[in-house]
């Protein structure tokens, strides 16, 4: 029964699961069973990612091409060389996060309502992007980083979970540094998500200074090991100057 379980909720091929279940039946319990359900389920690897893909077509209203859903999946490990950061970007492709709606899914007593604007039902898109207690959050991102870049597609809801935007090969460092203004946005907004009130723009400003200094002393240490042929750190260092200035009107926390 926990196999059908299993296979009902994560979507197993057929034959597979069918093998597994002919074998307990064959074998019955006993140490061979269980090195062969060991073997068996370490193999069973190939879930299908379709409904996932299908869920963010729908919701970015377009097709998804396959080349672009490779790096789609490959995000996660490419976004930044933190851990931290890595796993909030999994998270958000997976859609991991756990919503009010889906927590009511689970258990239907509690309140499925958005904490910041009450909204019933409050699903995954709008409590990252959708909730109208985070537009001044991602318009004051998405503008600032307009403005930096000179890109004027970055406000959209494919722009900030998945890199959706015009990404010219010419220009790979800008886009980096928008990935990873994106990634800490994100983490802001889900580390606040049970808070009444969205996070400012300031602490991202601050969050986004932090991570892109480190991140130029990590480029200065690969080019003096010789780990890269093109030098990044330069280029790093004008767009984070750049950044700076932009904001240096903005008392930002500490
Ligand atoms: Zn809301």
């Amino acid at each position: 029964m926990q196999l059908f379980r299993c296979h009902w909720k994560i979507k197993l091929e057929e034959p597979q699961i069918h093998e597994v279940v002919q074998t307990l039946y064959t074998f019955g319990a006993g140490r061979h069973l269980i090195r062969w359900l060991y073997r068996a389920l370490i193999t069973l690897t190939k879930l299908s990612l379709s409904p996932l893909r299908e869920k963010w077509e729908d919701e970015l209203t377009r097709s998804l091409h396959d080349k672009e859903w490779e790096k789609v999946l490959a995000r996660p490990h490419k976004i930044s060389r933190g851990a931290r950061l890595k796993l909030v970007q999994f998270f958000i492709l997976h859609r991991a996060y756990l919503t009010p709606q889906k927590i009511n899914s689970y258990y239907p007593g509690s309140n499925a309502a958005c904490p910041r604007c009450a909204l019933p039902d409050a699903d995954f898109q709008h409590m990252i992007w959708g909730c109208p207690a985070l537009h001044v959050y991602w318009t004051s991102i998405t503008t600032l980083l307009a403005t930096l870049t000179g890109y004027t597609d970055l406000h959209s809801w494919g722009a900030i979970t998945l890199g959706a935007f015009d990404r010219p090969k010419q220009r790979k460092l800008t886009t980096r540094f928008i990935d990873l203004a994106f990634i800490l946005a994100l983490k802001l907004v889900t580390g606040t998500w049970k808070a009444k009130n969205a996070p400012h723009y300031k602490h991202w400003c601050r969050e986004l200074i932090n991570w892109a200094t480190a991140e130029h002393a990590l480029l200065l240490l690969d080019e003096s090991r010789g780990l890269r042929k093109t030098p990044l750190a330069a280029g790093w260092d004008a767009l984070l100057l750049q950044f700076q200035s932009c904001i240096k009107d903005d008392n930002l926390p500490p």
